[in-house]
């Protein structure tokens, strides 16, 4: 019971296969009592079950493209839960348009979109939660390699996680004074609703799961269980930092012969 005691929320539930019920599910095993963000009504429909089996309330809307709204959210979340031990940001959006073909032909508006919703509704929602923020409290996002290296279709997400995982380094060094720490997970490709837009991310997971290190596809399951660490006490002195969690594929120089 590594959470146990703990209360937080968990931002970008669309349905069962999403990162966030995986990381809101694994805390609430862990102990943590836990309380969801959707981004509209027809998810907050589809995510009353799922919230009900972890004890929650019905998941509060929190669409990160407006101020208003984040700003809703986080009263109701202080209503529900009087102050928050752990915050996970797992949001992201661009243009399906612009997750195929050639990056040089992003949009002005579609560049604007995906950096908007996927890197800078993070700081946003930290600036709007932080009185609620408890002293030790945890701050998490999901980013990708895409960040780091040019993956084919990511295109400008990747610009988007770049500046995400940037924004993850400038808000541990704001938070890190009050005893706050911030972190990114950078998982590895599964398949949920958003990666289901990136173009032929089904064949990047087949591909993967015969070249990486573990020789096996990455499950929700993983990534909750290194979000519970990082959420917890455990974790105490990390900050600032991308935790590879993609059954080692980051580090690979070159593709294992027989695959
Ligand atoms: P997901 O289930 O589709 O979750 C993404 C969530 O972001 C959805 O609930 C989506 O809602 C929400 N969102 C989009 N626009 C929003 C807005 N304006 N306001 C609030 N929420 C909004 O997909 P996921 O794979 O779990 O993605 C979660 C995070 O993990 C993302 O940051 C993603 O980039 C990251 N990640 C995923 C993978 C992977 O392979 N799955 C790998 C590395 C990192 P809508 O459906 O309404 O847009």
């Amino acid at each position: 019971m590594l959470l146990e005691g703990k209360t937080g929320v968990v931002l970008g539930l669309a349905n069962r296969r999403s990162l966030a019920w995986h990381i809101a599910a694994a805390a609430h095993a862990q102990g943590a009592r836990v309380e969801l963000g959707v981004a509209n009504e027809r998810f907050q429909e589809k995510g009353a079950p799922l919230a009900e089996e972890l004890g929650a309330g019905l998941p509060v809307i929190c669409d990160v493209t407006r101020d208003e709204s984040i700003q809703e959210a986080c009263e109701e979340f202080g209503r529900r839960l009087e102050g928050l031990d752990f915050l996970v940001h797992s949001i992201a959006f661009a243009d399906r348009k612009d997750l195929e073909g050639r990056f040089v032909q992003t949009s002005r508006q579609g560049f604007q979109l995906a950096l908007d919703i996927s890197a800078y509704s993070f700081p946003a929602v930290v600036r709007f939660a932080e009185p609620l923020l408890r002293e030790g409290a945890s701050l998490l996002t999901l980013t990708y390699l895409g960040a780091e290296r040019a993956v084919p279709n990511y295109n400008v997400m990747g610009v988007a996680k770049a500046a995400l995982e940037a924004s993850v380094r400038y808000l541990a060094a704001d938070l890190g004074p009050q005893g706050m720490r911030v972190n990114a997970i950078s998982a590895g490709p599964i398949k949920t609703l958003s990666a289901s837009a990136v173009k032929g991310v089904q064949q990047k997971i087949d591909l993967q799961a015969r070249m990486v290190p573990l020789r096996r596809n990455l499950s929700g399951v993983d990534v909750g269980g290194a979000a519970v660490f990082l959420l917890s006490d455990l974790a105490s002195g990390v900050t600032g930092e991308i935790l590879h969690v993609d059954n080692g594929y980051h580090m690979l120089g070159a593709w294992p012969v027989e695959s």
